[in-house]
């Protein structure tokens, strides 16, 4: 018996996975219903690097000149400590030259506007508003060939239905106050400025024009009820004595810009599938900020699943006599993606763990032979670019 093709996807979420999916299968030429919960786009999160792995799907999706025309193109990340002494240095450029393509820096916003512009170009549309509950899924399932969930890392329903809900976040012990600022100087035009202290950093990201994206951290309990004045005029103690460009950014932030996120992660899952229900994206391998690759690794979801979903399609599955195809097909999808997730979520945490963990000495926090910046642009590009061919 011939295996059902899938023709009609439902999308739970319209993140930068979601988005990214849905403009790939509508390009594609399959039908997709998109749901999200808010009644807009959710510009959460003040900007984004896309390093080149993300470029390659950029590519595909045939948005990297409209993220170039708004991004900001990085050419080194430099590493300091909390007294402005270069400690690491990374050549961006030679990264980007090995791996074919450039790294972007680019505000959330834009980004998301992009790819939202993209999708209605297409003809695609998105359900606002539209919260889906964990019950809702299985109706869902009978409607459509494949619902896909990319509803991020917290609230995941589509997780809570894969899992019964015995999956949760796990708060890793740090906070990230992130913020936006335009700034009169151009003095970071080009860089990713990553300054350390003792359980504590601030990262500067330029995009074009003097305008920034930043993350203040430290260590932390887990406290949801404090008021956020109270977090801010923390950063504003913690940082008020750190180099130039760290009290630059300090002065000149918008404050509506400003976001308190208390990070959490998830640890690598067991399957991302039952029946013809998935995830994707945060919502099924978030990592930490601290691995850069969050949303890389969202639009290099997107971009294998639509492939393997156009080699289902268009194979002749009678031969193998098995009518439960689909799940095969999304067997092939976790077995082509869960290493280099898992390894994505394994250098968030290492990542965090020397800079926010008491337990990790000094001399390991300050040794910059330990802080992930002496990686190879060689080992980068390797690890960046596998599973990726056009
Ligand atoms: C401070 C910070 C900095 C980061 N920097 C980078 C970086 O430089 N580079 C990088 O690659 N990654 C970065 N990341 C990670 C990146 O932001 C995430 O990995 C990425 O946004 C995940 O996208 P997503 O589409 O899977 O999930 P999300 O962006 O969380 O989208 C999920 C969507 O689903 C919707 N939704 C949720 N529940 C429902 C429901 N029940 N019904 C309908 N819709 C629902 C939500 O409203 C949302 O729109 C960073 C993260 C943080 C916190």
């Amino acid at each position: 018996m011939k295996a059902k093709a899938v023709k009609h996807i439902a999308i739970v979420g319209v993140g930068i996975a979601g988005l990214a999916l849905a403009i790939l299968a509508i390009k594609k030429g399959y039908r997709v219903s998109v749901y999200e919960a808010n009644a807009g786009l959710k510009t959460m999160g003040a900007g984004i690097t896309l390093w080149p792995n993300a470029m390659f799907v950029m590519q595909k999706l045939s948005l990297d000149k409209a993220v170039l025309e708004k991004g900001g193109l990085p050419m080194f990340m430099q590493q300091y400590d909390n007294e402005g002494q270069l400690k690491a240095e990374l050549d961006i450029k030679e990264v980007n030259r090995l791996c074919g393509y450039r790294s972007v820096s680019i505000l959330r916003r834009d980004l998301m506007t992009i790819l939202e512009n993209k999708l209605v170009a297409l003809g695609g549309s998105i359900r606002f508003s539209s919260a889906i509950k964990a019950q809702d899924i299985e109706a869902i399932a009978q409607g459509v060939d494949l619902v896909v969930g990319a509803d991020g890392r917290m609230r995941s329903v589509v997780r809570q239905h894969l899992f019964n809900d015995s999956v949760a976040p796990s708060y890793q012990g740090f906070v990230n106050i992130i913020g936006t600022a335009q700034l009169e100087t151009h003095a970071l035009e080009e860089a990713i400025q990553d300054y350390r202290g003792d359980a504590e950093r601030f990262g500067i990201v330029s995009v074009k024009g003097g305008r920034c994206y930043w993350a203040a951290a430290w260590s932390t309990q887990l406290d949801r009820e404090r008021p956020l004045s109270e977090w801010y005029e923390e950063m504003h103690e913690r940082f008020q004595a750190w180099p130039d460009a760290v009290k630059t950014i300090l002065r000149h932030y918008e404050p509506a810009s400003l976001n308190r996120i208390l990070v959490h992660d998830i640890a690598p899952l067991p399957y991302w599938h039952k029946g013809n229900v998935l995830i994707i994206g945060d919502a099924a391998h978030a990592p930490l900020p601290t691995s850069g690759q969050g949303a890389c690794q969202a639009l290099e979801d997107a971009w294998h699943l639509v492939n393997l979903l156009n080699e289902y399609n268009a194979q002749e599955y009678s031969q193998s006599g098995n009518t439960n195809n689909l799940e095969e097909v999304l067997n092939q999808y976790y077995q082509s993606r869960i290493d280099k997730t898992t390894a994505t979520q394994n250098i968030g945490r290492q990542l965090a763990s020397r800079i926010f963990s008491s337990s990790v000495e000094a001399s390991v926090k300050s040794d910059p032979s330990q802080l992930g910046t002496s990686v190879s642009a060689n080992q980068l590009r390797e690890f960046w670019m596998q599973g990726l061919t056009s």
